[in-house]
């Protein structure tokens, strides 16, 4: 993805006030591999069940806030994160719910999904799979996931952001 500045992230959260989007922490810019993210997501340091996700649409940046629920699935059964489709150990999946924008979204609705607990999707899906007789070509197979993880992306983070007034 093509780099994000503080300004583009703190301007672009469609589902959060003003002000929470000022005060938001930020991650460390400057060590994001880009071109290795479909999405920027992070977890907040100082508020742990709250969660960023920041992504283009075209020349826009698109993000929204998130909240992650304080259960846990059952331990030792998989779970498969919504946006990436990587099934993975049930505790390194949350379900997160994201306000809707505008009006909707201040009286208490929400959207939820299941996703990655630490929201690094784009690390899960470059984890090369082994060359085989259906795959034999592991870095095809990692554009499919981006491609289609950018697509989920987009349409979840546009389900949040109908509803802007
Ligand atoms: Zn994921």
């Amino acid at each position: 993805m093509k780099p994000l500045s503080a300004d583009d992230i703190r301007q672009c959260i469609v589902n959060a006030s003003r002000g929470e989007a000022l005060r938001m922490p930020l991650p460390g810019l400057h060590e994001v591999i880009w071109e290795q993210r479909e999405y920027l997501g992070w977890r907040d340091p100082r508020a742990p069940l709250r969660g960023y996700l920041v992504h283009w649409v075209g020349d826009r940046p698109v993000g929204i806030v998130l909240r992650a629920s304080s259960g846990r699935m059952s331990p030792g059964i998989a779970a498969m994160c919504s946006l990436c489709r990587t099934t993975q150990p049930s505790d390194q999946v949350r379900l997160y719910t994201a306000p809707l924008a505008g009006q909707a979204g201040r009286d208490g609705s929400t959207i939820g999904a299941y996703i990655c607990a630490d929201l690094a999707c784009s690390l899960m899906i470059r984890i090369m799979p082994p060359p085989s007789a259906v795959q034999p070509d592991p870095a095809a197979v990692v554009t499919a996931r981006a491609e289609g993880l950018l697509e989920r992306v987009r349409s979840f983070t546009a389900d949040v952001a109908k509803t802007a007034g």
